[in-house]
C-alpha cells in the first residue's frame, strides 16, 4: 500500500494535505514531531483511512526534540485515539510497550530503524533486531547514494517473507528512489509517499500522486517487467513521465524508473538481473558497451550505447540517439553529399557523426577542444576543423551537439553567427526547445530542427526495443509537452 506521510508543520497544512492526498493513498501516517503541537483528535478528524501515528526523535532522522517520556506519551495518546499502527523506534520500542501496559492500551507496532551513515547497514544483523522484538511490521530506512543498494532492499525484504514478517525497506535519497517505486514487487508490505503541497518526510520521497498515478506502484505485480534510465545525473529526466504512461496506454505491464548510478559494475551485478532494459544516459554510455554480449551495428560503429535489451543471450546495447537525431533532420532534409558540421566532440555528436556518415553525407567536427575534435574524427574517420575556421568550411547543416545554450544558460550559443552557407540548423538540447541557436537560425528563414524532435524519434525506437510497443513521435512530443508542463523548469521538481 501507499501510505501518505502528513507533514505539516501546520495544523491546518496537515489538514489540507490530508484532504489533497487522501485519494492517493491507502493509509496515512501523522507525522507528530513534524506538525506544530495540536491534539491527535484534531489532527485525525476527518481522516477517512487507517492511520500510523509516528513522532520521530532527532537522532532517527526526526524532528523531535523534547523529552522521551513527552514523546511516548503523545503516542500512547494517539494509540488511544485509534491510531491503527503506531511507529515506534527499535531503541524505544520496550519502554513504549511498558507504557502501553500500563494505561491498558493496545495497538499495532511498527518498529523502525533509519540509518543516515556513510555506509549501508549490515542488513541481516538489521533484520534480526527488528524481527527479534516480534512486531507487526519491521521497517529499515538507510540512506544510499547508488542504485546498486537496491539490492539491500531486496535482502532484508527477502529474509522477511522466509520468515512471512510483514516488512518495509527503503532506500532514502534520490539514489533510493526505485525501492520506493518498486516496493511491493519485492516484497514490501508499504512504501511512503510526500503529501500534496506539504514537504517530504524523507529524501528521496516521491509525491503520492506521481507514485498513484504515473508509477502505479501499488498495482504492481511480480509479474510487471523493470524498465530504468541509467545515468548520473538522472534527477532532470522527463523519462518516467513519458515512458510510464506510454506503456500503461499500451496495456504494457512495465514500470520505468531511475537509476543514479556510480558504480556501473555493482549495477550490472547486483540490480540488472532484475530488470529487463535500460536507458543509458551520461556518463555511462561508453562504459556500458562492456557489459553488452551484442551490439546494433549503430552502437558499434558508434562506439555507445543509449539503450540495454536483456536478451536470453545476455545485454543487447544499440544507440537510438543515433538514428532519433537522423530521422529528425531527414523528415525535412536528405544528408547524402552535403557538408554537415558538428558543434561538440561528446556523447551527441558521436552518434550523429557516425550515423550521418553512414547516410553518406561529408561530416566535419569543431570543437572548443581541438584535441576532442580531432580524437573523435579519427575514430569515426570523419573530419575536423577548429572551431575558429567553421565559416570557411561552408556548412549546408549546421548542428550544436554541445549543451551551450541549455537552461538556465539560455543566453548562450555555440557559434556567434551561423555561416551564410547554412540551410537548415539542428540543436541536440532539449531544454528550451527553441534555444538561442535555433532562433537565430529561425530569423534567418533557415530550417530548424529541435532536440524535442530528436529526442521523441530516439525514444520511439528506445520504446519499440525495450518493450515491443510502437508508439509515435506524436505520442512522445504530447507526453514530453505534458511533463515539461508539470515540472518547474529545470528543477526536476514538480509542481502541478
Ligand atoms: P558531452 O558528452 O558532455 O559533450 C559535450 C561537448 O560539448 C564536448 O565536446 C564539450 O567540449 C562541449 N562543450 C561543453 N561545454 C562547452 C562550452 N561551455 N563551450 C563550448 N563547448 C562546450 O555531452 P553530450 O552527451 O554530447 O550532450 C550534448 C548535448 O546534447 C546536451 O545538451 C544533451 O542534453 C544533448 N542531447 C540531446 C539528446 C536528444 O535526444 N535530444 C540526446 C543526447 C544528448 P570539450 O570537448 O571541449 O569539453
Amino acid at each position: 500500500m501507499i501510505i501518505v506521510a502528513i507533514t505539516g508543520p501546520t495544523p491546518e497544512d496537515a489538514r489540507r494535505q490530508l484532504r489533497l492526498s487522501s485519494r492517493y493513498a491507502q493509509m496515512v501516517e501523522f507525522r507528530l514531531d513534524r506538525i506544530a503541537d495540536s491534539p491527535v483528535g484534531d489532527l485525525i478528524r476527518g481522516c477517512r483511512k487507517p492511520w500510523i501515528a509516528t513522532c520521530r526523535p532527532v537522532r532517527e532522522g526526526g524532528t523531535y526534540a523534547g523529552d522521551e517520556r513527552g514523546r511516548l506519551d503523545r503516542l500512547c495518546d494517539a494509540a488511544k485515539a485509534g491510531a491503527a499502527f503506531v511507529d515506534i523506534e527499535l531503541d524505544a520500542i520496550r519502554d513504549f510497550r511498558a507504557l502501553l501496559t500500563s494505561h491498558h492500551v493496545r495497538t499495532r507496532l511498527i518498529v523502525s530503524r533509519h540509518c543516515f551513515d556513510q555506509q549501508p547497514p549490515d542488513i541481516p544483523r538489521t533484520y534480526r533486531a527488528l524481527r527479534a522484538v516480534r512486531a507487526d511490521v519491521v521497517k529499515l530506512s538507510f540512506m544510499a547514494d547508488d542504485a546498486w543498494q537496491l539490492s539491500l532492499v531486496r535482502m532484508f525484504l527477502q529474509l522477511a517473507r522466509k520468515d512471512k514478517q510483514h516488512a518495509i525497506a527503503l532506500a532514502m535519497g534520490t539514489a533510493g528512489e526505485a525501492s520506493r517505486v518498486l516496493y511491493k514487487m519485492l516484497g514490501g508490505w508499504a512504501t511512503y509517499a510526500a503529501p500534496e503541497e506539504g514537504e517530504p518526510s524523507a529524501p528521496g520521497q516521491v509525491p503520492a500522486r506521481i507514485l498513484h498515478t504515473i508509477y502505479h506502484a501499488h498495482e504492481r505485480t511480480r509479474r510487471t517487467k523493470v524498465f530504468g534510465l541509467v545515468g548520473n545525473p538522472v534527477g532532470q529526466s522527463k523519462g518516467v513521465y513519458i515512458h510510464n504512461p506510454l506503456y500503461r496506454s499500451a496495456g504494457f505491464d512495465g514500470v520505468y524508473v531511475r537509476f543514479p548510478v556510480v558504480d556501473t559494475a555493482r549495477f550490472m551485478k547486483d540490480v540488472s538481473p532484475m530488470v529487463s532494459g535500460c536507458s543509458v544516459t551520461l556518463p555511462h554510455k561508453q562504459e556500458m558497451v562492456r557489459y553488452c554480449a551484442s551490439c546494433s551495428p549503430e552502437a558499434a560503429a558508434i562506439g555507445a550505447v543509449n539503450t540495454l535489451v536483456h536478451r536470453r543471450t545476455g545485454w543487447h546495447g544499440a544507440n537510438t540517439d543515433a538514428k532519433g537525431a537522423l530521422v529528425a533532420i531527414e523528415r525535412r532534409m536528405k544528408v547524402a553529399g552535403k557538408k554537415l558540421v558538428i558543434v561538440g566532440a561528446g556523447g551527441a555528436a558521436r552518434a550523429i557523426a557516425a550515423e550521418a556518415k553512414h547516410r553518406g553525407a561529408s561530416v566535419v567536427i569543431v570543437n572548443r577542444s581541438d584535441t576532442h575534435a580531432r580524437t573523435l574524427a579519427g575514430e569515426l574517420g570523419v573530419g575536423w576543423a577548429p572551431l575558429l575556421e567553421l565559416h570557411d568550411l561552408n556548412p549546408e547543416i549546421l548542428i550544436n551537439a554541445t549543451p551551450v545554450g541549455m537552461w538556465p544558460d539560455i543566453q548562450n550559443t555555440p557559434v556567434d553567427a551561423i555561416p551564410p552557407t547554412v540551410r537548415l540548423v539542428f540543436d541536440a538540447i532539449y531544454n528550451p526547445s527553441m534555444t538561442r541557436f535555433l532562433t537565430m537560425g529561425r530569423d534567418r528563414g533557415l530550417v530548424v530542427i529541435t532536440g524535442v524532435e530528436m529526442y521523441a524519434q530516439q525514444a520511439v525506437e528506445q520504446i519499440r526495443l525495450l518493450t515491443g510497443i510502437r508508439v509515435s513521435a506524436a505520442q512522445v512530443r504530447r507526453r514530453f509537452e505534458i511533463a515539461s508542463a508539470a515540472l518547474a523548469p529545470g528543477t526536476g521538481k514538480v509542481r502541478t
